[in-house]
C-alpha cells in the first residue's frame, strides 16, 4: 500500500469505528484491513532474518576457532570523534554470509555497501564525520553494529538496505523508511520523514510507506535517533538495474545525505498568524501548538483582545510573540491617511499592553504593507512606524485561509506550493479559521525541514517592496 491509501483505509477505519450499530462490520474490516496489511509486510523481505543471522554467526565461529593464533578480526571503525560536528553511523545492512536478498545475480549486501559509501562521502561533504559498523564484505551481527554506534555516541543512525517483494507482482517497486514510533526520547520520526522525502525526492521513485512500528535491533537497540530505509525493490527487474548503477546509487545517497542534513541543519519556518483572538479557535491553535511544543506569532486585532481577554492572556502565557494588526480591521479607514491609520494602531497598542502585559514591537499590516487599499498612504505609515522603533512583517507564503472556506486538504497544498523550498518563511495563517486549526498538526508535519519559530525584532524582516 502506498501512504495515500494507507491514509485512506486508516480513515475508514476510523469512520467505521464511530458507527457502533456496525461496530461489529467495522471489527471484522479492520481485521480484515489489519491481516492485509500484514501480509503484505511479510510478503516483503525482513532486513533481519534471524536464521541467516545464526547461520553467520555460526560459521565466522568455526572460523575464527580455526585460525586461534591470529585474534579474531574486529570490526572498528578506527575512528577519533572529531570535536564540533555531527557524527553519523551509516551502516550497510547484511554483510559476508548474510546475502541478504538476491534477485538477478544482484546481491543486496552489496549495493547497501555502495550506496553506503556514497552516502559517507556526501556527508563528508557537508562536514558530517560518518562512521560505517561494515567497511567490507564481512559479517557483522546486527547487536555489534548498534553497540558500536552507541559506543561512539553517533548522533544519528541511518541502515541502508534493499527490498524485495515475494508475491508474484514484479512490479513492485519504491522506497519505505521504518523507524521506532514508540519511543518518543528519540526524534525517530523527524530522521525517517526526512530521508524518506529527500530520497524519494532525489530518485524520483514510488513513494511506499513511512513506518512508525519498526521492531528492528537497528532501530530499537540504538540510543540516538535511527532509521532504516529501504531504497527499492530488487524483484522489479527496471528497479534492480537501476539500483546496480553509479548514477541513480548517486541519486539515492545524495537523498539520504540532504535528509540527514536537513535533520541537523533545519530550514526556518515562522507560523504568524493574523486577525484573532477569536473565540472557538484560537484556543485549538494553542492546544496544537502547545502539543507540538511550537511557538508562533500572533497578530492581533484589539477589539478582540477587549472582547476575548482570556484568549489573548493564554497567547502571551504560552510563550507566543504578539504583534499589533489593528485595533478595528477597516481597510478605509485605516488606510485614508497616515493619522487615522496611527489613531487606530494606538488604540490597538494600548489595548494588547493593558491585557496581555507585551509591549508590543512587531506589527503586520491588514492586507500587508501594500494593497489595494493604501497605494497613496503606504509608504508614510511605513516610515512613520518604522521612526517609532516598530518592525513590520509581510509574509512570502499563505495557506490563503481568508477568503472563502477551503478544506483542511487544500489549505495544505497551498502551504506547500507557497513555501518554495525558502530557507527563511513567514507563513500567514488565520486562527478565526476553523479549518486552518483543524489541519495545524497535519501542516507541522508537513514540514520536517523547518524549524518554527517566532518573528523578532533582531531578523530582516520579510516586507512587500514599496512602490
Ligand atoms: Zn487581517
Amino acid at each position: 500500500m502506498n501512504t495515500r491509501e494507507k491514509r485512506n483505509a486508516k480513515k475508514t477505519k476510523e469512520r467505521k469505528r464511530e458507527e457502533k450499530i456496525i461496530y461489529i462490520c467495522g471489527a471484522i474490516l479492520t481485521g480484515i484491513l489489519g491481516t492485509f496489511a500484514f501480509k503484505t509486510m511479510v510478503a516483503m523481505a525482513t532486513p533481519e532474518n534471524p536464521e541467516v543471522e545464526a547461520a553467520a554467526e555460526a560459521l565466522k565461529e568455526k572460523q575464527n576457532s580455526e585460525k586461534e593464533e591470529i585474534p579474531p578480526e574486529k570490526s572498528e571503525p578506527g575512528i577519533e570523534r572529531e570535536r564540533n560536528t555531527f557524527l553519523i553511523a551509516i551502516d550497510p545492512g547484511h554483510g559476508g554470509e548474510d546475502c541478504g536478498c538476491i534477485e538477478g545475480g544482484i546481491i543486496e549486501k552489496d549495493i547497501n555497501l555502495q550506496i553506503a559509501f556514497r552516502v559517507k562521502e556526501k556527508l563528508e561533504e557537508k562536514g558530517f564525520q560518518v562512521m560505517m559498523p561494515r567497511q567490507n564484505d564481512e559479517y557483522l551481527a546486527k547487536e555489534e553494529r548498534v553497540e558500536l554506534a552507541n559506543s561512539y555516541q553517533a548522533d544519528a543512525y541511518v541502515s541502508i538496505h534493499q527490498n524485495t517483494y515475494e508475491g508474484s507482482d514484479k512490479s513492485v517497486s519504491g522506497i519505505e523508511t521504518w523507524y521506532d514510533g514508540l519511543d518518543e526520547m528519540r526524534d525517530n520520526k523527524r530522521l525517517a520523514q526526512l530521508i524518506h522525502q529527500e530520497t524519494v525526492k532525489s530518485t524520483g521513485a514510488q513513494e511506499r510507506t513511512l513506518w512508525g512500528e519498526a521492531q528492528f535491533c537497528v532501530t530499537g537497540k540504538t540510543l540516538m535517533p535511527a532509521c532504516l530505509i529501504e531504497t527499492g525493490f530488487l524483484s522489479n527487474p527496471q528497479e534492480r538495474e537501476l539500483l546496480a548503477t553509479e548514477e541513480y546509487q548517486e541519486k539515492v545517497a545524495e537523498g539520504i545525505a540532504e535528509g540527514i542534513n536537513l535533520y541537523f541543519h533545519p530550514k526556518s519556518m515562522y507560523l504568524t498568524f493574523d486577525d484573532g483572538p477569536s473565540k472557538e479557535n484560537t484556543d485549538k491553535v494553542l492546544d496544537v501548538l502547545k502539543e507540538k511544543n511550537i511557538k508562533a506569532t500572533f497578530f492581533l486585532i484589539g477589539e478582540y483582545v477587549e472582547k476575548y481577554p482570556e484568549v489573548a492572556r493564554r497567547i502571551a502565557q504560552e510563550g507566543h510573540t504578539i504583534g499589533i494588526h489593528c485595533y478595528r480591521h477597516d481597510y478605509q479607514v485605516l488606510y485614508e491617511s497616515v493619522d487615522s491609520y496611527l489613531e487606530d494602531f494606538w488604540k490597538a497598542y494600548d489595548v494588547i499592553l493593558a491585557t496581555t502585559g507585551v509591549k508590543a514591537e512587531l506589527v503586520r499590516f491588514p492586507g500587508g504593507s501594500v494593497n489595494a487599499y493604501n497605494k497613496d498612504t503606504c509608504k508614510d505609515i511605513a516610515e512613520e512606524l518604522t521612526k517609532q522603533g516598530f518592525v513590520f512583517f509581510d509574509w512570502n507564503a499563505s495557506l490563503d485561509d481568508a477568503v472563502g472556506e477551503k478544506e483542511p486538504e487544500q489549505l495544505l497544498i497551498n502551504a506547500r506550493f507557497t513555501t518554495l523550498d525558502r530557507k527563511k518563511v513567514v507563513m500567514l495563517l488565520h486562527d478565526r479559521v476553523t479549518n486552518t486549526a483543524l489541519c495545524l498538526n497535519d501542516l507541522i508535519d508537513q514540514f520536517p525541514e523547518y524549524r518554527m519559530k517566532t518573528l523578532n525584532t533582531k531578523m530582516e524582516p520579510v516586507q512587500f517592496p514599496m512602490p
